[in-house]
């Protein structure tokens, strides 16, 4: 056995390009989301940042020049992803204090922000709502190892309708002010949909229901018709992208996957229809379900206002008991913590109230890796320690499983074969 694996080994490393990197990594454990077994003893080869084998240290023939990063006493997990990031919000500026900042001060503050998931174990982020093409610069940056950050899948400006969620509600009439993503009408939305994707969205966003921070707006309220959900569904599809709906009220929730849309963000207010629906159509819910402690707790200081505040709370409970529903009845749900409204650094405290309402630890990791790459459509890149996909991987100080609050905690992050934390 060992001679055979000896032998493959030998044949990749000849199959291997002159000059590639090769990285052995070693652990005590290492978590494979796919079986959800764990490894003793794993050994991990990768070459240019992607894994090439799997097996147990002892058993595993590295080359001699390989680089090694060994972590004794440490269990591997699989590079965490978070469907629904903001890295250009902070949660320290909101309600009217955005209007203090130009334009590029956000995009500015993501450069932190990305760095923060990344150290957190965040090794890819779907940043759904970015102003100004900020997130495919941010891509751009970190794929030009200008700046460490997280592999990130951009949907640039959301698209909504005049006056919804994701339209400019803060200033009166005379400024004239609209976000670059409202359109309104099946044609429009779908221009919109072909123009984002020109300068750089690989998934389009869209508010199908009214939210918290937005001003005079309600999260019940549905905010854009089943024809233009359907328009964007179908042009987003054709052109080879997903989509992800901002969707809180139960009737925008159902128009949204009716409308063959992928992934329904919050969905807090979901009916026993609206599961149903996501359970035969195969829908992803992406429930953020810890930012509520932030907001209320800190929401007043940071200058959230009193309305949303109010809607913080009026989504918050029926939100975790809605989730715990659809976990109960095999709703697919991904990790999604709309970071940015707490602080991005926070972001893997959501694992312990996906567990407190109802996810194994397994299930919740599962969540942010194997099932969130597979909303991805990018399961040959990510979600999983096994060959073909980047070497993305996190330490923890022990087995997450047994413990997870370990989760809150990470020792080391490795992106692509590289360390790019360490807190040993
Ligand atoms: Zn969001």
């Amino acid at each position: 056995m060992k001679r055979a694996a000896t032998a493959i080994i030998a044949a990749l490393v000849l199959a291997m390009p002159v000059g590639a990197e090769t990285v052995l990594v070693t652990a005590d454990r290492m978590l494979d989301v796919l079986s959800g077994r764990i490894v003793e003893q794993p050994a991990i080869l990768v070459t240019d940042g992607r894994v090439v084998s799997v097996g147990r240290q002892g058993a595993l023939a590295a080359p001699a020049e390989a680089i090694r990063i060994d972590l004794p006493g440490h269990t591997l997990v699989p590079g965490l992803i978070d469907l629904h990031t903001h890295v250009t919000s902070d949660p320290r500026i909101s309600g009217f204090g955005f209007l203090d900042y130009t334009d590029s001060f956000w995009t500015v503050i993501g450069v932190p922000n990305a760095k923060a998931m990344l150290d957190a174990g965040f090794t890819t982020i779907r940043e759904i709502g970015a102003y100004n093409y900020a997130d495919v610069g941010l891509k751009q940056a970190i794929e030009g190892g200008y700046i460490p950050g997280p592999r990130i899948v951009p949907a640039t400006w959301y698209i909504g309708a005049t006056g919804g969620h994701c339209d400019d509600t803060f200033l009166p009439p005379s400024y004239k002010a609209t976000t670059h993503g409202v359109a309104d009408g099946a044609d429009a939305v779908r221009a919109k949909v072909r123009e984002l994707r020109k300068y750089g969205a690989e998934v389009i966003k869209v508010c199908a229901t009214g939210g918290v921070f937005s001003r005079n707006t309600e999260p019940g309220q549905q905010q854009m018709t089943s024809a233009e959900l359907q328009a964007v569904a179908e042009e987003a599809h054709m052109w080879g992208l997903k989509v992800a709906a901002h969707a809180h009220g139960a009737d925008g929730i159902k128009a949204a996957i009716k409308a063959g849309i992928d992934t329904i963000e919050h969905a807090s207010f979901i009916d026993d229809e609206g599961l149903r629906l996501a359970k035969d159509r195969g829908a992803v819910l992406v429930m953020d379900i810890f930012n509520s402690e932030y907001t209320q707790s800190e929401g007043p200081k940071n200058g959230v206002l009193p309305e949303s505040l109010r809607k913080d709370l009026e989504t918050a409970q029926v939100q975790r008991d809605g989730f715990r529903k659809a976990h109960a009845m095999g709703v697919k749900i991904a990790f999604g913590s709309d970071a940015g409204i707490a602080p991005h650094a926070q972001t893997p405290k959501q694992f312990a109230w996906m567990i407190r309402y109802g996810m194994s630890p397994l299930e919740a990791i599962q969540a942010a890796t194997s099932v969130a790459a597979a909303a991805l459509g990018r399961e040959k890149d990510v979600g999983a320690i096994a060959p073909g996909r980047f070497a993305d991987m996190v330490a923890f100080a022990g087995n997450p499983l047994d413990d997870p609050r370990l989760l809150e905690h990470a020792r080391v992050v490795i992106k692509g074969g590289k360390v790019v934390n360490d807190r040993r």
